[in-house]
């Protein structure tokens, strides 16, 4: 079956069979092709491919088979037309950056995001006269007083990080369409089972796939989906000459943890939706983040952009760091780590740890409170998880 003919076939189907060819051996399982370099038949062939006259590989830098069946069955979930697999989440934005900006550009970007994304428009591109104005995710006006004449990329995360704020695509892919300015959305925290953003009108989508696309915590990796047009006019020929390609093994992982993706989506929707309900009942718990919550601000239009809520939410704990360090030194099951995505519960205390780089001001602007704790809600038995958290509340 050729790549055209997946886009008949629904999601689950998608993520189970899309991608995949077969090779002479006629193996039923995705082939992992780890090798750096192809063959060529004849010198004449070798000269064909490397002027490109001639389609094929040659180097898996550039291409490789592994890679290519994990960038179509990506770009096929997120409905857009080609996807560019990368080493990392964080070479996926970088290879935006340094692609999409030229010197003297700028970028608004959601206070929101993941902290090396903030530190990469801080600390990188201001080296080439990028600058980044960094505004409140859900505050539409800052958005718009942030647009410059020169301001190319409108770049957020939605649902943010802890706090699981919730950007109005639609809303701000009009608004950079109307300054010709590109919208990014990393949908790291929802993957394409839960939302789609090109069909909400972002231009690209970025992807960390060492979260929930893996699933288990085993590989880093990442990707860039779009236009097939503008990510082969910039972001592969960056790719070729710098190199921040993704492993053939990493991408063999990563198209198994898709064919799992959207059970998994749902398993960790219902039992981070009952966790959240469950700590909103709890006495020492003064606050939850979730946008599956009615009493999320975001409420209705989380529900209107998402299938479903996402894994993660974050709450506040009465009696400050104290009390949050205690809860998660308490815990004996769920593990004490900040990575997400994971079959397995993790918990975080933010203000220590993936947030400890900013001051306290700015964490006191961001909603990061010392007494806040996240949970990457993983997929064992919610009793489980519940037990093991009321243990320290
Ligand atoms: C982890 C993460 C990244 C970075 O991805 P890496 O694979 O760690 O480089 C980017 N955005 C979000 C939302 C993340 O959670």
């Amino acid at each position: 079956m050729n790549e055209s003919d997946w886009g008949n076939y629904l999601p689950e189907t998608q993520s189970i069979r899309a991608g995949q060819f077969r090779t002479a051996e006629q193996e039923h399982s995705d082939p992992l092709f780890l090798t750096s370099s192809y063959i060529f038949g004849s010198a004449a062939e070798a000269a064909a491919r490397f002027s490109g006259k001639e389609a094929g590989n040659i180097y898996s830098r550039f291409s490789n088979p592994t890679v290519r069946a994990f960038e179509e069955r990506l770009a096929l979930l997120e409905g857009g037309e080609r996807c560019i697999a990368t080493a990392s989440g964080m070479a996926a934005i970088a290879s935006i950056a340094y692609t999409l900006l030229n010197a003297d550009d700028h970028v608004v970007c959601s206070r929101s995001v993941f902290g090396n994304t903030t530190l990469l428009f801080k600390n990188f591109m201001s080296r080439f006269n990028v600058d980044t104005t960094f505004v409140s995710l859900t505050d539409q006006a800052e958005w718009e007083a942030a647009i410059r004449p020169e301001t190319k990329l409108l770049f957020l995360e939605t649902p943010s990080n802890p706090l699981t704020e919730i950007a109005d695509i639609p809303r701000l892919a009009q608004l950079a369409h109307d300054n010709n300015c590109l919208l990014i959305v990393d949908n790291v925290f929802c993957t394409p089972a839960l939302q789609q953003p090109l069909a909400l009108g972002a231009d690209i989508v970025v992807h960390s796939a060492t979260k929930y696309i893996d699933g288990q915590g085993r590989c880093v990796g990442g990707a860039v989906v779009g236009k097939q047009a503008l990510l082969e006019e910039k972001i592969l020929p960056f790719m070729k000459t710098c190199g921040p390609s993704m492993s053939p093994f990493n991408a063999w992982v990563f198209l198994n943890g898709l064919e799992t993706l959207s059970l998994r989506m749902k398993a960790h929707c219902e039992n981070a939706n009952a966790l959240a309900h469950w700590l909103e009942a709890q006495p020492s718990v003064s606050k939850v983040y979730y946008p599956g919550l009615e009493s999320h601000p975001q409420f209705e239009l989380a529900a209107k952009q998402q299938k479903a809520a996402g894994g993660v939410l974050s709450f506040e704990v009465k009696g400050g760091q104290e009390a949050a360090w205690r809860l998660i030194d308490a815990t004996k099951m769920v593990s004490i780590t900040a990575n997400l995505g994971d079959t397995k519960t993790t918990i975080t205390h933010p203000a220590t740890t993936t947030h400890s780089k900013l001051t306290a001001e700015e964490r006191a602007e961001s909603g990061i409170a010392d007494s806040l704790v996240r949970i990457s809600v993983g997929l064992e038995n919610n009793g489980d998880i519940q037990a093991d958290l009321l243990r320290g509340l």
